[in-house]
């Protein structure tokens, strides 16, 4: 898989369900990693990030950071930036829990690490 380099700190690769955001530095937790910039729909999409009750931004960099139970990174809806949740190894995959971020997934999936199926707050 081709690196794709986004910012100084991040690239795109093989993560652990598709392609990851992958840091290419340690990083401190409660730091703002990036802004999500694209577009706002009202409807969720497999790659959108959810940021109001009727907002979902698909952006490039948030499209690729993968569900974790034991997430690294948490949204900030308010200023759709996604900051570190926990101190962050050069190297790690960066994660986010799309169960307590999404209300419904467009596309529910099995988790990596515990095998529970993903849909979203709503069971
Ligand atoms: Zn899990």
């Amino acid at each position: 898989m081709k690196y794709r380099r986004f910012s100084p700190h991040f690239v795109i690769k093989d993560g652990i369900h598709g392609l990851g955001v992958f840091t290419t530095a340690d990083i401190k937790k409660g730091k703002v990693l990036f802004k999500l910039k694209g577009t706002i729909l009202d409807h969720p999409t497999r790659t959108s990030v959810q940021v109001g009750k009727y907002q979902h931004i698909e952006d490039i960099i948030g499209a690729h950071v993968n569900h974790c139970c034991q997430p690294n990174t948490k949204v900030y809806k308010r200023s759709h930036v996604f900051k570190s949740s926990r101190n962050i190894k050069k190297g790690e995959e960066l994660t986010f829990d799309y169960s307590k971020n999404e209300a419904s997934l467009a596309a529910p999936f099995r988790c990596e690490c515990c095998g529970k199926k993903v849909t979203g707050q709503k069971k």
